[in-house]
């Protein structure tokens, strides 16, 4: 009996905040106590719309802002970490968006690869899926990438187009997510689930924009079988 040929991988490639979890009603004071521990001491007012940019970016801009030296990034970030463990373990959860499993579940049906794309490092990304009570098993996080030390979210769209041996799709809730997409030659599925309205994301290069990934669920998956296999 001949070996059937294993079939071509295809990843996609979910952003967390605002697309698998919905955006967390304080998420920015993280950022901020993050900067206060790492700086020693209290900081003023707060950063404004952190939506589609890496945590790596937004504690550099926030450390630029308050006139901080970069070199406390490395230490706010680590703080940052531990925020996120301190929020997961006192049972400050997020809430999964409507129809996230069911989409994850079935784009693997459909041969596609579950990997993450996301401004979040690796274990904030657990704390908030977990938390949300997603199955973290759909997601293969050896093809995942994170942005904790990334600045440029398009870096890290351009360092999976290097690493994955097979086309690659991004699914996100901002215009930014677009910019990374387009960056690394990968199509772009929006989700209007996050910050931005459904008009913003129409503006992007996106194949399709889901109200949400539940009632979305079909053209998801019509748009992924309308997609090239190369
Ligand atoms: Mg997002």
């Amino acid at each position: 009996m001949r070996d059937m040929p294993a079939e071509p991988a295809r990843y996609l490639l979910w952003d967390v905040d605002g697309t698998l979890v919905f955006n967390g009603a304080d998420a920015g004071n993280l950022y901020h106590e993050a900067v206060e521990l790492a700086a020693g001491r209290t900081i003023a007012d707060r950063m404004p719309n952190t939506h589609g940019k890496t945590d790596a970016q937004i504690l550099a801009e926030t450390l630029a802002h308050h006139g901080l030296p970069d070199t406390l990034r490395q230490a706010a970030a680590l703080h940052l970490d531990e925020l996120s463990r301190l929020r997961h373990e006192r049972g400050e959860h997020r809430t999964l968006c409507p129809g996230a499993d069911a989409a994850l579940r079935a784009a693997a049906a459909h041969g596609w690869t579950n990997g993450l794309l996301t401004g979040n490092g690796r274990q904030r990304s657990a704390y908030k899926l977990a938390g949300a009570g997603l199955d973290l098993e759909l997601i293969d996080w050896d093809r995942s990438f994170f942005g904790d030390t990334t600045l440029v979210r398009a870096d890290l769209t351009r360092r999976a187009a290097a690493a994955l041996d097979g086309p690659a799709v991004i699914v996100g809730d901002t215009p930014n997510d677009g910019v990374a997409a387009d960056a690394a030659g990968f199509a772009f599925i929006a989700v209007a689930t996050g910050a931005f309205a459904r008009d913003d994301l129409a503006a992007t290069s996106a194949r399709v924009v889901l109200d949400d990934l539940q009632s979305g669920h079909g053209a998801l998956l019509a748009a992924l079988a309308d997609l090239p296999a190369r």
